[in-house]
């Protein structure tokens, strides 16, 4: 049965995989068109595209951009970007660089833990200067600090435990302006990141909204069936697009597949058509 996927991870951030690779992945599970969709960089997708030919996939340009409202870090995703476009890259660059000074004090403060780890060990597990915490969690499972990438999380990394650094991130208005400004359409990925819920996560919507939001990531890996119905709720009182992807990893989320995320996602082709039409405005 015939497929989407429009959240993708590849080596160009921090997935495990190149992006041949996973549209590899992606052919061998019926997936018919998808979006590589690498945090704050657009350098995956000429590899994409080429294969995207090669193996008659369809490859819409994308990006994940990182943001946070005051509350949630929100993650907002880009379709149809003019990736080529400039500007719009030198923000991501500056993007980047603020994660490039976040991660060796990460590391600094794992040694403060009593780990014996070191950033120059990261940048050569991760193999791409795109280092991210899922990469300081597998140098802590391969040291074997940890049993898996969510212990590393939940002991160490995450927001509240001891080696946890705030990002400078943008405000979820800027983040969809740069994608507007790039010709794209902005959609709020894995909503359940929204620290709101009922008529708060309704302001919420309604707010991203008016700054130029396009469409929720109603499909979702992670998600249950009533979330799905919410979230698909949301997007119709709102009128916004509804997408879906599985936000694969690869190795750092080895229970989420290219198409099929936890082995129960499938999202319809049909949704890139309303996507296309909105983008063509
Ligand atoms: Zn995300
Ligand atoms: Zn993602």
């Amino acid at each position: 049965m015939s497929r989407i996927d429009l959240h993708l991870h590849t080596t160009h951030s921090d997935g495990s995989f190149r992006p041949s690779e996973v549209l590899a992945l992606a052919k061998a599970a019926s997936v018919t068109a998808l979006a590589i969709t690498d945090h704050d960089i657009t350098s995956g997708l000429p590899e994409a595209i080429a294969s995207g030919e090669a193996l008659d996939i369809e490859v819409v340009p994308g990006v994940e951009i990182s943001s946070f409202d005051g509350r949630s870090e929100l993650h907002i995703l880009g379709y149809y970007i003019d990736w080529q476009d400039s500007l719009f890259n030198d923000r991501l660059a500056s993007l980047r660089a603020s994660r490039h000074r976040r991660n060796p004090l990460i590391v600094e403060r794992l040694r403060a833990e009593g780990l014996e780890v070191t950033y120059e060990e990261v940048q050569a597990l991760a193999g791409t200067d795109a280092v991210g915490r899922p990469h300081i969690a597998q140098l802590l499972m391969k040291k074997r600090y940890v049993s898996s990438a969510k212990e590393a999380f939940d002991r160490y990394l995450a927001e509240g435990r001891p080696a946890y650094i705030a990002r400078e991130l943008p405000a979820p208005a800027e983040a969809i302006a740069w994608i507007r400004e790039a010709k794209g359409l902005a959609v709020l990925a894995h909503p359940t990141w929204v620290k709101a819920a009922g008529s708060e996560l309704a302001t919420c919507i309604a707010g991203l909204k008016d700054q130029g939001l396009a469409g929720i990531e109603v499909h979702y890996s992670t998600h249950t069936k009533s979330q799905t119905t919410a979230y698909l709720n949301l997007s119709r009182q709102f009128n916004l697009l509804v997408t879906g992807g599985s936000d694969f990893h690869g190795l750092t989320k080895p229970d989420i597949g290219v198409g099929t995320g936890r082995g129960n996602l499938r999202v319809k082709p049909d949704l890139l058509t309303a996507m296309k039409e909105a983008s063509i405005r």
